[in-house]
């Protein structure tokens, strides 16, 4: 008798299904943007990380095929190799411009450049500090690297201070690590406190900036700028592939954390430069950035008419001070189902469940693109499902009474 070895795979599957943990990719025709056919149905796209609307602009897409009409489709190689061309280094030093840094350094994606700048920042002999709702990314740096890494509660100054006061005399050195804006919840990290704090208690500290870069503060340039926490020593880590539209990630910071990178990150010495078309595609958007801000304000007005609208309604969000903006649900399947019905109503807006946050929840993601009318409509879709479901709470608490 044999026993087949992977048969474990489908009875976990199975275990996901009950939790109502499964998770299944949902196709989308054609371009991202504000509107999308989702499974062949048009509906408004309250999903997308695409906060400026860049992904489907022409002049990025012009810039990836010029770019790669240049230089080729791929980048044949690791940057230290073969694979280093003139427009990275470009790209760097627009980053280094915007974040008003002495140097940038561009890996092949936001999660390789958390990985692996946390793996090469600390150690066996080293701590680190994240926030408990850190992206994954964070989690499986610190994870990667080896050092001892204890959570503390979100956004919490005094759980944080008090887990260095116990741990920091026992390590060599100690890197604070922490979203920016929450991917999955919207809010700040307190950014001035933590600095502060890192001062203290002799600590690096590094900023994800995934959801606030092109977003905050007046150029953009993220958290740090929005809290003038510009210049303040500080890694500061994001993406290319959220509101710049393309694909990468980025570590801007000292000139000696660069190089240092450089020739310590494995996530950005084994691997392949970025391609020339998503390096092109991110200079665009770069500079679409300076030349438009008209952009990123027409994204905030829209963030505060829906937010205002929502609470005229009396429809609770979670704190948010970004274009996330969260519904909270009591379980998984009340958020499937939440999700299921804005759909068939034409709004797109994901269902966000554990394993990924502790707690389920509609996830709405405002757009520098959207018209009013969008979020019009998404608010009457909205006020509809809570009519309904406040009556039928009335009807269920009725039935005692009836019996
Ligand atoms: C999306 C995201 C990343 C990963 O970035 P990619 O470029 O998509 O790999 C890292 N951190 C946070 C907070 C994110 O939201």
């Amino acid at each position: 008798m044999t026993i087949d070895p992977y048969s474990w795979l489908a009875r976990s599957r199975d275990t996901i299904h009950r939790a109502g943990w499964y998770r299944a990719v949902q196709t989308i025709e054609g371009r991202g943007g504000a509107v999308v056919i989702l499974e062949g149905q048009r509906v408004i796209n309250f999903a997308s990380n695409d906060y400026l609307g860049l992904a489907g602009d022409s002049r990025l897409i012009e810039a990836a095929v010029s770019a790669t009409r240049e230089y080729g489709a791929g980048s044949t190689g690791s940057r230290l190799l073969s694979g280093h061309r003139e427009i990275h280094r470009e790209l760097e030093r627009a980053i280094a411009r915007l974040k008003q840094t002495e140097d940038a350094i561009v890996f092949s994606s936001g999660y390789l450049a958390n990985i692996g700048t946390i793996s090469a920042l600390v150690g066996s002999r080293d701590l680190i500090l994240g926030d408990d709702y850190n992206h994954s990314s964070l989690k499986n740096g610190a994870v990667l690297s080896g050092a001892t890494a204890i959570a503390y509660n979100h956004c919490n100054l005094a759980d944080l201070r008090h887990k260095l006061q116990q741990n920091r005399p026992n390590y060599r050195r100690c890197l604070i690590a922490t979203d920016s804006v929450f991917s999955m919840d919207g809010d700040l990290c307190p950014l001035p406190e933590l600095l502060e704090i890192a001062e203290e208690f002799e600590s690096m500290l590094l900023v994800d900036e995934a959801h606030a870069t092109g977003v905050l503060g007046k150029n953009g340039a993220g958290c740090a700028e929005h809290f003038n926490c510009t210049g303040r020593p500080l890694i500061q880590m994001g993406t290319l592939s959220k509101a710049l539209g393309s694909l990468g990630g980025y570590v801007a910071g000292s000139a000696s954390l660069i190089d240092f990178l450089r020739n310590r990150s494995p996530s950005w010495i084994y691997t392949t430069g970025l391609s020339p078309a998503d390096t092109g595609a991110a200079l665009a958007a770069l500079q679409i950035l300076r030349s438009e801000p008209e952009r990123r304000a027409r994204l905030w007005n829209n963030v505060q008419f829906l937010k205002q609208q929502l609470s005229d309604l009396s429809i609770e969000l979670f704190p948010s001070e970004s274009p996330i903006l969260c519904l909270g649900l009591s379980n998984p399947t009340e958020a499937l189902k939440a999700a299921q019905t804005l759909k068939k109503a034409g709004i797109f807006a994901p269902a966000i469940r554990p394993p990924t946050v502790p707690t389920s929840r509609l996830r709405l993601c405002v757009m520098a693109t959207h018209e009013i009318d969008h979020l019009e409509q998404l608010v009457e879709v909205l006020t509809q499902q809570y009519r309904r479901e406040k009556s039928n709470s009335r009807a269920t608490e009725g039935k005692p009474g009836e019996a």
